[in-house]
Order: structure tokens, then C-alpha cells, then sequence
């Protein structure tokens, strides 16, 4: 029985994330903290994605904690998708993206069955800014909808100013650099690389104004970041959206469970979990650099043995995630034949995924190779991990500029073209990597920008500590939305 049945006068939150890893995860996580707060909170999400974390489930019932999963069929077949397609990184064909969103697009109906079940309608819908197909849903049961952001405050202030001054409407050639308008800091850009939110023609008409126009009526947005970490850019955001954004993050700081961080995202971590502690206790403070480029995009076969060859020549030691379909024949024969015999002393590849953030916060992590997606920034800004950066796409350049010059805890490998790895391309070579992989793991240089790192991660764990920047936004935003339940719990006159 789900504790918003069993005591009707607690607050009752419903959280619609996106099914992409990037954007499940931090939700997941938000939601499971809000439950910890006293919330019951209902996750919407796919049987598959469900499948993937059900471990927490199992986790909150052991601890009495409100949380539940709601979870809805996906129409994969309706859409043409092949079965179990039910988050972006089942897809390995760009080809049904479109079709990919179009079915989470259906998904109003199911969400609309599922709350017109509820007695009242709950008090509060946090939703990702994509999913703009919940705000009529939101609307007709008079839902307060929240958007969360998956992104840094850093890359939407980038986009806000440039499409705030239709930067892009001077612009021919979209390699040329230009200069983000209004922004903080000097930070120059190309079209190519900062495209703007959805902003390909797959999504151009259908999703992408929707997802502008429904962030504009929202009642507020959060994001998984914290005040000091991003102060000026929380700020420019906030000025130009006009409504109130609370920061709370890092959520991955928040979880003081082992279990639950092993099964972050997917509980298939678990099998990984033993082998690599037991093969990083054994290593040396800070030296091992670790290697992984997220949920979404590829590395292609020749670049991936090119990596190779690159932590190689740098004789350091290694933890490598690759993705399973990665493992080409001729990757594979690669692997047998050498490579993983010449580094088996210091090297140690997990394929399929890895349970990130127990890696990261290993002492014995002194550097992470990243694509630069926003969580994994977070993740090891949070354990105070520099960073050698190689972005690809999406919000991954931004993101890169934000480590490497603002904060300057990051070496970048010096990609400035997208690149999603589908494509049969090498974009660096293995002796950039191995210069990168020396400089970040040893030397005066290494030295200053751990000292950095971790000074910011002393910040990002103050941010979340009692009293603390992340912690007062997360009870302002949970008084926000259920002081009119507490009134009419306490019998007050709300009306008065
Ligand atoms: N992740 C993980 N194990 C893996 C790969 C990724 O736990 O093997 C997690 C990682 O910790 C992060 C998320 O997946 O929380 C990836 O999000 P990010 O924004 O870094 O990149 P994306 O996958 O969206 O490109």
C-alpha cells in the first residue's frame, strides 16, 4: 500500500523523468532524498528502466522510506522500436530517436489513468524539462509542475544568452567561434558544438518549442548543482527564465548507503563491485585514472584501440569501462590478443557498467577520463577527481570549458567537433592521450589541480551538510510545495 493511501495528510510528489541514463539517475535520486525527507514520492517510469534499479525499491521498503515506482508499459511495438528499447542507451541505431520520442510522448494517457486512481491529486509534479507532454497533464488535475534541468546552470545560461540575442542569426559557418552574449565570463562557442536544446531535425517542430514554451509556464525549476560551485551562472539563468531555481545538488553526495550507490542506474554494477575494490585497495593513493564516457555515445573501434595504445605508452594504471556493443570482433580479438595480457599488472577493464561513483570516491582514483557529460562532472567534482576531458556532444563542450577554465581541475584533449562515435573516425591520437594521461596523473601541474579538486569537494560536501547551500534550498523547495497541505492537515483556513 503506498504511504500517500496510508496517510492521506502527507505530501504526496510524483516524479516523470526522462528514460535516458543521464537524466533517470540524478531524478531517481532526488526523489529517493525527498522520500528520505518525509515526501512519498512515486516515480514514473518504464518496466525495462525499473527492471534496471529495482534494488532501491527493495532498499526503501527495508528502511520505511515513501518511495514507489509507478511504472508504465512502454509502447515499444506501437512505434516500431524493437523490444526492451526503453531508455536512450538501448539505441544503437540514431535512426529511431524520433520514434524513441515519440513513444515517450504517448505516455500521457497512462500517467492520466495512474492519477486519476489517486484520491487527490499530489501536490507536486517534477518532471524533466523534455517531457513537455506532462504539463496538460499537470494542468487538468491542477498539479504544480516543477522542470528539472539535467544539464550545469553553466551550459543553459550558455544556451539561454545565445538564443536570447539570436546569436546563431549572424552566423554562416558553424565551426566559427563566437562569443556567448551577456555571460559571466568570456566563453567563445561554435553552432556545431552548442546547437541549442533539441535542436536537430529530428526534434525541430515537434518537441523542441513545446519543451521552450512549457519551461516558461512551469512553477519553478530545479537542478542537480550547487550555489558555490556555480553562483554567477545559477544566477544569470534565473534572471533570464524569471522564476525561482533551486539548486540541491550534488545528489550523488547526499546517499551515504554503499548498496544503494553500487546499483545507481543500473543493478548490474553489482557483480562489478567486489572485483574492482578488492583491485583498487590494492593500488596507491591517486594512482590510478579511470576511464569512462557515459551512457550515450560510442567509441568506435579503431579510436578505442588508439586509447589503448595511449594508456600503454603512459605505463599508469587503469580502470576502463566499455560498452558492450564496443566489443567488435575486432576489439575483442585485440583484447585476447595483447592487449589485456601487456597491462593485466595494472590495467582493468570492466565491460558494461560500472558502479561510478563507489570508483570515484576510491582513494586510490587520481584521475578520470570523461566525455564530460554533467553528472559524471559532478560525480567527480563531488569526490575531488581531475579530470582529463573529451567532449562529444550535446551540453559536453560547455561542460569541458567549465572544468578546464573556470574551475580549472580538467586537461582537455583538444576535440572541438562533435562526434557521437558512430562514425569510423580516430579524433585523438594515442600519443595526446598519453601526454594528457602523464600530465594529469603526475607532476607540479597534477599536484595543484588535485589540491583544487579537492578543495571543491570540500565545498560541494558543505553545500550538502546541514544548514548548507544545497540542503536549505531542498527544505525551501519542500516547504514550498507542501505548505498548503500542511495547512490543511493542521485544520487551518487556508482561504483565510
Ligand atoms: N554511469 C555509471 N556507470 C557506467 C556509466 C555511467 O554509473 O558504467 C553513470 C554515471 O555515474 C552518471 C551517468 O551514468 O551518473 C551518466 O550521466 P552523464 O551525464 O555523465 O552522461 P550521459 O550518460 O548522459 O552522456
Amino acid at each position: 500500500m503506498s504511504c500517500y493511501r496510508e496517510e492521506p495528510k502527507k505530501a504526496h510528489f510524483i516524479i516523470v523523468p526522462l528514460p535516458v541514463q543521464g537524466h533517470l539517475i540524478p531524478m531517481t535520486d532526488m526523489g529517493y532524498l525527498l522520500a528520505e525527507r518525509g515526501i512519498c514520492v512515486s516515480l514514473v517510469i518504464t518496466r525495462a528502466n525499473a527492471d534496471r534499479i529495482r534494488p532501491i525499491i527493495e532498499r526503501a521498503k527495508e528502511l520505511n522510506i515513501s518511495f514507489e515506482f509507478v511504472e508504465l508499459s512502454f509502447p515499444n511495438e506501437m512505434f516500431g522500436l524493437p523490444p526492451v528499447c526503453e531508455s536512450l542507451d538501448h539505441i544503437t541505431d540514431t535512426g529511431l530517436f524520433r520514434a524513441f520520442f515519440d513513444a515517450i510522448y504517448s505516455l500521457d494517457e497512462p500517467l492520466e489513468t495512474f492519477i486519476d486512481s489517486l484520491e487527490r491529486p499530489p501536490d507536486c509534479m517534477i518532471t524533466d524539462m523534455f517531457n513537455a507532454w506532462t504539463a496538460p497533464v499537470a494542468r487538468k488535475f491542477g498539479i504544480p509542475r516543477v522542470i528539472f534541468h539535467g544539464p550545469s546552470c553553466f551550459y543553459i545560461s550558455t544556451e539561454y544568452n545565445l538564443a536570447h540575442h539570436k546569436v546563431y542569426d549572424r552566423v554562416i559557418n558553424e565551426n566559427e567561434y563566437v562569443t556567448v552574449p551577456d555571460f559571466p565570463i568570456e566563453l567563445q562557442v561554435t553552432k556545431a558544438q552548442t546547437p541549442g536544446f533539441l535542436n536537430s531535425p529530428i526534434f525541430e517542430d515537434h518537441f523542441r518549442k513545446k519543451c521552450l514554451q512549457e519551461e516558461l509556464r512551469a512553477d519553478g525549476v530545479v537542478i542537480n548543482t550547487f550555489l558555490e560551485l556555480e553562483r554567477p551562472f545559477i544566477e544569470n539563468y534565473e534572471r533570464l527564465i524569471g522564476k525561482k531555481v533551486w539548486t540541491v545538488g550534488p545528489f550523488c553526495l547526499y546517499n551515504k548507503d554503499d548498496e544503494m550507490k553500487v546499483v545507481r542506474g543500473n543493478k548490474d554494477a553489482i557483480d562489478q563491485k567486489n572485483r574492482v575494490l578488492t583491485w583498487l585497495d590494492r593500488r596507491d593513493a591517486a594512482s590510478v585514472l579511470y576511464i569512462s564516457f557515459g551512457s550515450t555515445v560510442y567509441t568506435n573501434t579503431q579510436q578505442l584501440m588508439e586509447i589503448g595504445r595511449g594508456l600503454e605508452a603512459s605505463n599508469k594504471a587503469f580502470i576502463w569501462v566499455m560498452k558492450k556493443i564496443e566489443i567488435t570482433p575486432v576489439v575483442e580479438k585485440w583484447l585476447d590478443e595483447g592487449f589485456e595480457e601487456r597491462t593485466k599488472e595494472r590495467g582493468l577493464i570492466i565491460v558494461g557498467w560500472a558502479p561510478q561513483v563507489v570508483i570515484l570516491s576510491h582513494p586510490a582514483v587520481g584521475g578520470f577520463m570523461t566525455h564530460c557529460g554533467w553528472n559524471s562532472l559532478l560525480e567527480a567534482i563531488s569526490t575531488g577527481v581531475p579530470m582529463i576531458t573529451w567532449p562529444r556532444i550535446a551540453d559536453q563542450f560547455v561542460n569541458e570549458n567549465f572544468v578546464v577554465d573556470v574551475l580549472r581541475i580538467g586537461i582537455s584533449l583538444g576535440v572541438t567537433v562533435p562526434n557521437y562515435g558512430t562514425e569510423d573516425v580516430i579524433m585523438v591520437k594515442s600519443e595526446e592521450i598519453r601526454k594528457a594521461v602523464d600530465v594529469l596523473m603526475d607532476g607540479i601541474e597534477a599536484d595543484e589541480k588535485r589540491q583544487r579538486s579537492k578543495d571543491i569537494s570540500e565545498k560541494a560536501k558543505k553545500a550538502v551538510e546541514e544548514g548548507g547551500s544545497s540542503d536549505v534550498d531542498l527544505a525551501d523547495f519542500i516547504h514550498y510545495f507542501t505548505e498548503q497541505r500542511n495547512k490543511l492537515a493542521s485544520g487551518d483556513d487556508i482561504g483565510a
